[in-house]
């Protein structure tokens, strides 16, 4: 790929990791690396404890969230009714429970691409809703979600945090009340290691254990030891992370005006992505224009949505050259 082209198609964060995560993987000695890392990712899976204000027994990591969301779908969802998950939302749910032998049912959208609760009550194998929903990037309210959890006491709720750092409200605290709730985060989005891959879960200690024992079956140390030490190092530096969720905000934000005064429908999205659709432009065409012009965006062939793009967010110049690229496009 050209050294100049724009990247909008896999919501990777536009900005560096936080200065202490730089000087962490520096600071790991290659001779250490004789050694496998700490078994259970002791030091990130603390450092992930204080920072939410959890029990350290409450946390688990691993190599990105979707291995985590793997192990979750093989730790819980083991029952012949059916795992519930949006019609519209990430492409992974049903290819592992289709890997695992899961089955699964997809729960139509409310209007506007809208989260129905009442779609998701009981008489299931399990729940996974991402939130911030992906491509919408629609956030369930606090009061929803633990309506969820109450109508679904009897099988474990997966919510798949992936997008919450730019804008949505965290279930992590939640887990402390419900015993059937285990949400998963990535170091991915709001804290640009992508390329790391670090991912976490949390949950009651039960819960964990269960987890635990099945990562142990697949591979023991999932965390190599410079992922761990960069992780420790982005958590350890709030502010600017913080900063940088802000400032992608802001951008979407600008985004989206900019997008819908040139006509387009934009959701209201809280990720750091926008997902949009104009009544009058073919998304596949827009896409291939974009692309020929060295931006990158992603579409959707599944029924629903062929005529959104989702557009991550990247920095304020690179959004800038996306809507002089769809401006001249529309003229
Ligand atoms: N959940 C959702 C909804 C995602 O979009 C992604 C990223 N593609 C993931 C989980 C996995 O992210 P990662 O493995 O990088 O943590």
């Amino acid at each position: 790929m050209g050294r100049d082209v724009i990247k909008l198609n896999a919501n990777e964060n536009p900005y560096p990791p936080a200065p202490g995560v730089e000087a962490a993987i520096r600071g790991v000695q290659a001779e250490a690396l004789r050694k496998y890392p700490q078994i259970d990712s002791t030091d990130l899976r603390q450092a992930l404890a204080d920072y939410h204000g959890l029990a350290s027994g409450s946390v688990f990591a691993g190599n990105g969230s979707d291995e985590v969301l793997a192990f979750a779908f093989r730790a819980f969802f083991n029952s012949s009714l059916p795992v519930l998950f949006p019609e519209i939302t990430y492409s992974f749910y049903p290819v592992w429970c289709r890997v695992f032998g899961i089955p699964y049912r997809r729960v139509p959208l409310a209007e506007g691409f809208r989260i129905d609760v009442a779609g998701y009550a009981g008489g299931n194998g399990g729940v996974v809703i991402a939130n911030p929903n992906a491509p919408t990037g629609l956030c369930l309210e606090r009061g929803q979600i633990e309506g969820l959890l109450r109508a679904n006491s009897g099988s474990v709720v997966i919510i798949d945090e992936a997008y919450i750092d730019f804008g949505g409200l965290s279930s992590a605290g939640l887990t402390e009340r419900h015993e059937n709730l285990l949400v998963t985060q990535t170091f991915s989005k709001g804290r640009s290691l992508a390329g790391l891959r670090i991912g976490a879960a949390f949950g009651s200690p039960e819960l964990i254990r269960t987890l635990d024992a099945v990562k142990n079956s697949f591979n023991s140390y999932p965390i190599d030891s410079v992922a761990a030490a960069a992780g420790v190092a982005s958590l350890s530096d709030e502010a600017y992370f913080k900063k940088r969720a802000r400032q992608i905000a802001a951008t979407r934000e600008r985004a989206r005006e900019a997008l819908e005064g040139m006509g387009f429908y934009a959701t209201k999205s809280e990720a750091n992505f926008l997902f949009v659709s104009h009544p009058g432009v073919d998304a596949v065409a827009l896409q291939a224009y974009l692309k020929e012009n060295g931006v990158l965006v992603r579409h959707f062939s599944q029924r629903g949505i062929e005529r959104f793009l989702r557009i991550s967010v990247g920095t304020e110049v690179q959004m800038d050259r996306l809507l002089a690229l769809i401006e001249k496009y529309l003229q």
